[in-house]
């Protein structure tokens, strides 16, 4: 088959050739990648450093190694035990692989599984026209929804999912989400809205306000002083900062008094400082998160309906590596997704 994969570590080391076809056995099914997201965990998948520039060592296996974690496509081939699918299916998979028997996934927390890892870093991903996975990582996406939508599901759009749930985000109250143009933040920001909160926006991009945020912070330098003036000094119930230490401080003064401050990501660093006085006297909780649970993920596919997923540049499998370095682009106004 023909795949983007790498012998070591390097975006320089990505290129596009044939691969041999993925072993389907046992409880595995093969599935025939329609579409795969293009998210920074590829990016740091191949160029072994989980962060842009520098940071602790991701070492992706088996070598030769093909990444890619968000994918959607079709089932082509049936290991000998699996009983819930037929050829044809049309799937989005999770991507988290789990033993189904650790104390974390027998709690239903399997992104949490202790021997779990990320699909296209731990295993072989989608940048393929094949990839195996286990059947349980596997569901059925409903008649009407996209390839694309499909392929947002398991990284894009789980991830904010949770993580708002995570936080317990209540209807009435007031959402304030950082990054609102990027791919969890376009996100986050419907599922507010869907969820009866308040939702205001940080973006300098116009088209965030179709996605129906109450209110659009466009100025980064102002949102402290935007946002108490549009909670008429209460401030955000729950603040969603995937950007990591550039918006810390203005994340964290924008959280509400007995407020929830929440994270999955750093891309602009993960080095911040913290007065612990403000974190009890407001009755601060700062949480992290991480990915979904399975039944987030099949909740999310099943019964989600008409998430809007702006895709900015398709790219074929011949164009992997253009499709990586538009992923950091300056210019970069939706998301990226690979079309084979
Ligand atoms: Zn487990």
């Amino acid at each position: 088959m023909r795949a983007a994969f790498f012998d070591k570590a390097g975006i320089e080391n990505l290129r596009v050739g044939e691969f041999p076809d993925p072993v389907t056995t046992g409880h595995d099914v093969l599935v025939k990648v329609h579409t795969a997201g293009v998210n920074p965990i590829d990016y740091f998948a191949i160029s072994g450093r989980h962060g842009l520039k520098s940071g602790p060592a991701l070492v992706a296996k088996p070598m030769p190694h093909i990444a890619g974690a968000e994918i959607a496509g079709t089932i082509s081939k049936l290991g000998s035990h699996v009983k819930d699918f037929v050829e044809g299916d049309r799937v989005a998979i999770y991507s988290r692989l789990f033993d189904g028997t650790c104390d974390y996934c027998r709690a239903g927390l399997e992104m949490l599984c202790r021997t779990g890892g990320i699909i296209g870093v731990a295993c072989n991903g989608g940048f393929a026209e094949y990839v195996s996975v286990p059947s349980k990582n596997v569901c059925k996406i409903p008649d009407g929804m996209s390839w694309e939508e499909a392929a947002s599901m398991s990284v894009t759009a789980l991830t904010p999912f949770h993580a708002l749930r995570e936080a317990h985000l209540r209807a009435g109250e007031g959402l304030l989400v950082f990054g609102a143009s990027g791919n969890t933040g376009m996100v986050a920001v419907q599922l507010g809205k869907m969820a009866g909160a308040s939702v205001i926006a940080v973006s300098s991009k116009g088209w965030v306000r179709d996605l129906g945020p109450d209110h659009v912070i466009e100025d980064r330098n102002t949102v402290v002083e935007q946002v108490r003036e549009f909670t008429e000094g209460k401030m955000a119930d729950v603040v969603l900062n995937s950007l990591g230490a550039e918006s810390w401080e203005a994340s964290y003064e924008s959280v509400a008094i007995n407020g929830r401050w929440v994270t999955f990501g750093i891309l602009t660093g993960a080095q911040v400082s913290l007065d612990l006085r403000s974190l009890y006297n407001k009755q601060i909780k700062l949480m992290g998160s991480t990915g979904g649970t399975m039944e987030e993920f099949r909740e999310l596919v099943k019964e989600v309906k008409g998430l809007n997923v702006r895709v900015w540049k398709k790219f074929g499998l011949e164009q992997t590596r253009d499709a990586l370095d538009a992923l950091f682009a300056k210019q970069r106004d939706g998301r990226i997704m690979l079309v084979f």
